[in-house]
């Protein structure tokens, strides 16, 4: 399709689609082929101001929808999104890259958040406890905070609005969302669905164009008392200094140099797989993806080889393709990144093991494509074993011990998730205690959260908050705590001891 004839896309402000004041754009392009797939508008602090004031004012009467009503919108939906999975798949795998049976997987996740958190609805839990005084009662309420900006990566186009917005709405705030520019269409159909779904005008908004733009003004905008943002470990420290002036809620998830430990008694036929699917799947492109193996002495040499045979078999393709098991990188800035990575690996003594370069001919010219890359004999030290290269690179580390093990797998300046294959319900416990991550699995990779538990990372990952699960409520509520004396008289707390 040429530049020409792509479809123009709007903005979606107070309930109306809307183009950018200034009337410039950007395009969105397919990774895998570079054919065109949209104009959007590119927007500035104006057009975030309009967003803003549209959210301010619905919230006012958003927030005394009955939590039960909204969460009957999320229902809503999560169905629609059902209804049209395989058409949202299908264009996930041209936007952003994934391979279908992945972007059916995200969009999945944006169901179960979206059935999750409206039935939050009907509980949205608060707490009611004894007095220290005759005839008073107490409880503590969840109460909704404002308008929430909403920003986002474009590795999971749909789940991740979903672990921000279902939640966010369900709370009683309204939105103004801003998708990463990599994937523009895939938040605006999100949007479009919601709008369908019933959200009233105004309540969620979106608003397309860059981080230094759209997502600054959002974060320094005086009127948004909430943000959360998934990116960077670069950008959640901007964002974080940015809102300071405001003393916002800030909510961050960021990067992961995630390891998954195997150890000489593991099945290491599961071990294998749980390795290729975390380090290979989504390109690599997963802040929970294994970009590091920690083998032990024992059958680090047998592993080694099954992982570079099983790497290689990997076939590379459109996502959309029958029998593609990695699609493309996201960009040809992300190309770069990922193949200097390899040369630094290089240069630093670690043994390229297969992999390390840029995957063409094939019909793979037009499109960001990187061969499946492992390295071995990695010190844990080295820039490949410390820094997110976010692609299909993974670097395996020898040990002597689980001990060893453990403190490799700690080593880093991330803590969003971690695994151990073993046998030994023993060393499995210990390791479930001692690993310093936000996940860890146990014989399995590193990838595979349910929306159910809380999500996120210590240490570098994030500032201590977590999303999905009821965790999440916390980002989007401020607790109130009510005292009601129905004594008939002024009773002092600490001070009317006796009675
Ligand atoms: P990124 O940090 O470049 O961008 C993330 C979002 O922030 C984009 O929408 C971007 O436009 C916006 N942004 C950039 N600068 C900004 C600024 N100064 N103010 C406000 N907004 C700004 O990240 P990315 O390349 O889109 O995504 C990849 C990163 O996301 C990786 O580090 C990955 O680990 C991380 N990630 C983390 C999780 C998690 O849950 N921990 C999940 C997915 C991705």
């Amino acid at each position: 399709m040429a530049t020409t004839t792509a479809k123009s896309f709007q903005n979606y402000i107070g309930g109306e689609w809307v183009d950018a004041a200034s009337g410039e754009t950007f395009e969105t392009k397919s990774p895998a082929t570079g054919e065109t797939l949209g104009v959007f508008p590119r927007s500035s602090a104006d057009d975030v101001d309009k967003a803003v004031d549209a959210a301010k004012a619905a919230y006012e009467e958003w927030r005394l929808v009955p939590a039960p009503r909204r969460g009957e919108i999320l229902f809503r939906f999560g169905r629609l999104l059902a209804d049209q999975k395989d058409e949202v798949a299908q264009l996930m795998a041209r936007e952003m890259g994934k391979v279908l049976p992945e972007a059916a997987g995200d969009v999945q996740e944006a169901i179960d958040m979206s059935f999750y958190m409206g039935g939050e609805g009907r509980r949205l839990f608060g707490q009611t406890t004894p007095s220290e005084l005759k005839d008073k009662f107490n409880m503590s309420v969840r109460q909704p905070i404002g308008v929430v900006g909403v920003i986002t990566p474009w590795n999971f186009p749909i789940a991740i609005p979903s672990w921000k917005i279902a939640p966010a709405l369900v709370c009683g705030n309204t939105v103004v969302f801003k998708p990463a520019t990599d994937t523009p269409l895939l938040g605006e159909r999100f949007v479009e669905l919601l709008a369908e779904a019933g959200v009233p005008p105004g309540v969620v908004n979106i608003v397309h164009g860059g981080g230094g733009a759209v997502g600054d003004r959002l974060v320094k905008h005086p009127d948004v008392p909430v943000i959360t943002l998934t990116g960077s470990r670069e950008t959640g420290v901007e964002v974080m200094r940015n809102a300071a002036d405001n003393l916002k809620h800030i909510h961050l998830e960021l990067g992961g140099k995630n390891a998954i430990i195997v150890l000489d008694d593991a099945d290491l036929d599961l071990a294998v797989e749980g390795i290729i699917w975390s380090a290979f799947g989504t390109s690599g492109q997963r802040c929970t993806a294994a970009s590091r193996v920690i083998a032990q002495d024992g059958i680090y040499e047998e592993l080694q080889s099954r992982l570079v045979k099983a790497a290689e078999q990997l076939r590379l393709g459109p996502g959309w393709q029958d029998g593609v098991d990695v699609g493309p990188v996201i960009n040809q800035k992300a190309l770069e990144k990922i193949h200097s990575y390899t040369e630094i690996g290089k240069d630093e003594g670690a043994k390229l093991l297969t992999g390390g370069e840029v995957a063409s001919g094939n019909g793979l010219s037009d499109g960001f494509f990187y061969r499946p890359t492992i390295f071995g004999d990695v010190d844990p030290g080295m820039r490949v074993a410390q820094e997110e290269i976010f692609g299909p690179t993974t670097a395996l580390i020898r040990v002597r011990d689980v001990d060893e093990a453990v403190r490799v797998s700690n080593g880093i300046e991330f803590g969003l998730s971690s695994s151990i294959f073993t046998r030994d319900v023993n060393t499995a416990f210990r390791a479930m205690r001692d690993l310093e991550a936000g996940i860890t699995y146990i014989n399995a990779g590193t990838i595979g959260a349910e929306v159910h538990l809380p999500f996120g990372g210590t240490k570098g990952t994030g500032n201590g908050h977590r999303e999905a699960g009821q965790a999440a409520l916390d980002v989007f509520t401020e607790w109130k705590s009510i005292y009601v004396d129905y004594s008939g008289k002024l009773q002092k707390a600490q001070i009317d001891t006796a009675s």
